[in-house]
């Protein structure tokens, strides 16, 4: 294969942006949307000295209108679509007898695989993240809907990682010769922003989404934050797919530990029964779990991995502590899980929202459509120098 050049150190990563958030907040041609990933409502509070796992969702929204957005959008919409593409993915690959299938939501993964393991690259889901997902919808859904001109639209986006800064600027991730995320800012460089701007969260007065088209969020969408929480979004839906009713009982607590990497077995019903899943965090479960596939120790249907340990929900780009880690994550994803069952809807499908973009846009889950916007491809990458890649992957393991 061709060797593509990249930063070894991930140094570009770091750039801040903030300049060029400012620049198109003031250039009034631009219109501005924004979208806050899962985990930045239960981690953002903490920057601004409010305690741990609070939900400041609705600061957040009342900050981004005090700064001038003009639309702003929730990463958990983006989600709930990738469950729509991933889950009718996973049943096809079933079908097929193709297993495993990994997760693609997390692009430290993604560029784990590319780099140390490309030949494993067909069984990674070709589902964009929720991240791309939500940006590439805004850039031609949104922008049809509410006639912007896509080439005058800029999506920000505010992630718990840095390895979100490098999976935006990935070629395949654009559309008519455009990125589809245009800037990402960690939740450092949003809050270094806000104030900056003279914004205070804690004095903002909590307020609500009110884009009718892409805000919507299920409590599926909300738990994709912490690990096992996008196995068990997937599941909600596959279930209803697969049976026609909704799963009984939609927290599946087999999925809910902590332990760098778990597994189970989950009844689908249908014609497919029971499927063997594993959910794996960090990095050190992931090389393991990794190796004991590739050896044929294990095997399993579906598998998650997060990169960072716990999640996003302690991603590089938040606020963490090395020392107390472990209250920290697990207060964020006891709001996670809180909204989770306060949502109206607490399984993908049946957000409303995404309901009226596949009736109204895509058609269904992996037409022409929705498989040439929202689905992607993955490269090799292990022509990169070895000492670079060591330090490339210590590095975004380090910084998430
Ligand atoms: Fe980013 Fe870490 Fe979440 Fe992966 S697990 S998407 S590296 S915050």
């Amino acid at each position: 294969g061709q060797c593509v050049m990249v930063c070894p150190t991930g140094a570009l990563s770091e750039r801040d942006q903030t300049q060029e958030v400012l620049d198109y907040l003031a250039d009034p041609a631009i219109t501005t949307v924004f979208q806050m990933a899962p985990a930045i409502r239960v981690g953002f509070g903490e920057e601004f000295g409010l305690p741990p796992g609070l939900n400041v969702e609705g600061q957040i929204i009342a900050a981004l209108r005090k700064l001038g957005a003009d639309i702003i959008l929730d990463t958990n919409f983006g989600a709930d679509v990738v469950i729509m593409e991933e889950g009718t993915e996973l049943l096809g690959r079933l079908r097929q007898k193709k297993s495993p299938t990994f997760t693609s939501c997390c692009p430290a993964w993604i560029t784990f695989i590319e780099k140390h393991y490309p030949d494993m690259r067909p069984m990674l889901s070709s589902t964009r993240s929720p991240q791309q997902t939500l940006g590439v919808i805004a850039k031609t859904y949104l922008a049809e809907r509410r006639g912007i001109e896509p080439a005058n639209m800029r999506v920000v986006s505010i992630m718990p990682c840095t390895a979100k800064k490098e999976e935006a600027r990935r070629p395949e991730l654009g559309h008519d010769g455009r990125p589809d995320v245009d800037v990402v800012l960690t939740m450092r460089e949003f809050a270094h922003l806000l104030r900056r701007e003279g914004i205070d969260l804690k004095h903002m007065e909590p307020s609500a989404y009110d884009d009718p088209y892409m805000s919507e969020y299920s409590g599926a969408g909300a738990i994709f934050a912490t690990t096992g929480g996008v196995m068990e979004a997937a599941l909600r839906t596959m279930y209803y797919v697969v049976n026609g009713k909704e799963l009984e009982h939609v927290e599946i607590g087999q999925l809910r530990g902590f332990e760098n990497v778990r597994t189970a077995h989950v009844n689908l019903g249908g014609e497919f029964g029971e499927i063997k899943v594993a959910m794996c965090h960090g990095l050190k479960g992931t090389r393991e779990l990794v190796e004991e596939i590739r050896a044929g120790r294990m095997d399993f249907d579906f598998v998650e991995v997060m990169a960072c340990p716990g999640g996003c929900v302690d991603g590089g780009g938040t606020l963490r502590s090395k020392k107390a880690y472990l209250p920290y994550a697990l207060k964020r994803r006891a709001t996670l899980y809180d909204i989770d069952r306060h949502t109206k809807a607490r399984q993908s499908h049946n957000n409303q929202q995404v309901q009226r973009l596949y009736a109204e846009f895509l058609g269904a889950p992996h037409s022409e459509k929705a498989h040439h916007l929202l689905h992607t491809s993955y490269r090799d990458r292990s022509c990169v120098r070895p000492a670079d890649i060591e330090a490339a992957w210590d590095e975004q393991a380090e910084e998430g």
